[in-house]
């Protein structure tokens, strides 16, 4: 084998080194695209980032951190990091924070920009460490939340008109109430003493009375009566609001057979089947308060079941619907069509069909039993057909609700 010539070793030696020198060279400019490429990402970001060294010294920044505190780039690097804020020391306690659990997560502080103008944000920073695995510094970005503060604060004020308003309305009602009340209670009196010269009239000149004059005491006598009626459905109304009774656990069942036992005559007369379902649960209410609505409902049941009826019949009972327990009334009558649905729920509205029943009502009931049932903070509402009968239901809280 030829040995080589010293010319051809050294040629070799040099294209090794070549070949080296291009390798280093490739593995600069890869390391140089990397910085590139890494410092874009930083300077991409809208949010504020910093690094910041061991001891607190500002050692990066990208332009977000430049344009939030006025100051460009070679001035902010080498000044200490908490200078910038509007708390310093509470700044410094999150860089300490970083240090000891390894990061912050949404650090709430606020930049001041060198004119004064103040950016709050939220800070998120974790600790960075050098080849050898310690630590070199902290690594924090800031987002800026100020239109989440502005959102916020927008959010109050609307809060607070909002709770004025509902104020405003509550003293309002509350007035109206008492007027109703004061009305309503200042009218009885009158309203008495008419029923009483009627009875009086009848009883002391009934016999030299005409056949007609008879009649008109009757008339009389009677629009008293509804006046009474009507005075005593107001006055109720205007007390559920204005005074709150003291609520306690009873069976449901114990109502609406007190309720009931009153009505019975009503009952008999009409020969309605009365069915109440058993294990009726215990709740929690203003007895007598909900004793009225009850008794409204099932009045009006009676009321409403209808002249022709063949075979009438009122349900009472519980049911669970959606995982909550729902009462109801319900039945066979002449029932209501959709569109008056809320209509009858409104003070003094009777519908066209009620005047052809029996019995007498001044529109006051349902309304009544709606303020009872939302003053429990229930709900009430109800289905129905004409012809074929009506359904209430109602909601009530529990005792821990
Ligand atoms: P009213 O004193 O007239 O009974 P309510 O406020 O209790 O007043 O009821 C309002 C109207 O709703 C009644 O006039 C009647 O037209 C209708 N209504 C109430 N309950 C029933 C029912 N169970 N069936 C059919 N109609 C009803």
């Amino acid at each position: 084998m030829r040995k080589k010539s010293t010319y051809e070793e050294l040629e070799q030696r040099v294209k090794e080194l070549e070949k080296e020198a291009a390798k280093r060279k490739k593995a600069e400019d890869e390391l140089k695209e990397l910085h590139r490429y890494t410092r874009e990402l930083i300077e991409v970001s809208l949010d504020p980032l910093v690094m910041i060294s061991s001891e607190g010294e500002i050692t990066d920044v990208n332009h977000a951190t430049e344009l939030v505190t006025g100051y460009p780039r070679d001035k902010l690097i080498g000044t200490d990091f908490s200078d910038y804020f509007t708390a310093p020391r509470k700044a410094r306690q999150g860089y300490m924070q970083v240090f000891k659990e390894g990061h912050v997560r949404d650090y709430p502080l606020e930049i001041r920009h060198r004119d004064g103008k103040v950016t709050p944000v939220l800070y998120n920073a974790s600790v960075y460490r050098d080849a050898k695995g310690d630590i070199a510094g902290v690594f924090a970005a800031a987002r800026d939340i100020t239109q989440l503060k502005e959102a916020e604060e927008a959010l109050r004020k609307d809060e607070k008109k909002l709770n004025a308003l509902l104020a405003d309305l509550a003293a309002k009602n509350e007035e109206l109430d008492s007027f109703v009340y004061r009305v309503s209670h200042d009218l009885k009196s009158p309203i008495v003493t008419i029923d009483g010269f009627v009875g009086a009239l009848k009883e002391d000149f009934g016999d030299v009375l005409a056949e007609d004059g008879q009649k008109y005491l009757g008339y009389i006598s009677d629009a008293a009566r509804k006046m009474e009626l009507l005075i005593k459905d107001l006055l109720d109304l205007s007390r559920i609001d204005r005074l709150t009774r003291k609520k306690r656990e009873f069976p449901f069942a114990t109502l609406v057979k007190d309720t009931l036992k009153a009505l019975q005559p009503q009952i008999k007369a009409r020969h309605i089947v009365v069915n109440i379902q058993e294990d009726l649960p215990v709740i929690y209410a203003e007895r007598r308060r909900l004793e009225r609505a009850v008794d409204n409902l099932l009045t009006n049941a009676i009321k409403y079941i209808g002249k022709e009826n063949p075979s009438p019949r009122i349900d009472v009972g519980v049911e669970q619907q959606n995982g909550q327990k729902v009462f109801f009334v319900r039945d066979n009558g002449i029932g209501i069509e959709k569109r008056d649905f809320d209509k009858i729920f409104r003070v003094f509205q009777r519908l066209p069909s009620a005047k052809k029943q029996i019995g007498e009502g001044t529109g006051v009931g349902l309304t009544i039993v709606k303020r009872i049932i939302e003053h429990h903070g229930g709900k009430i509402w109800l289905i129905s057909e004409p012809g074929k009968g009506s359904t209430f239901y109602f909601t009530l809280k529990g005792k821990e609700a």
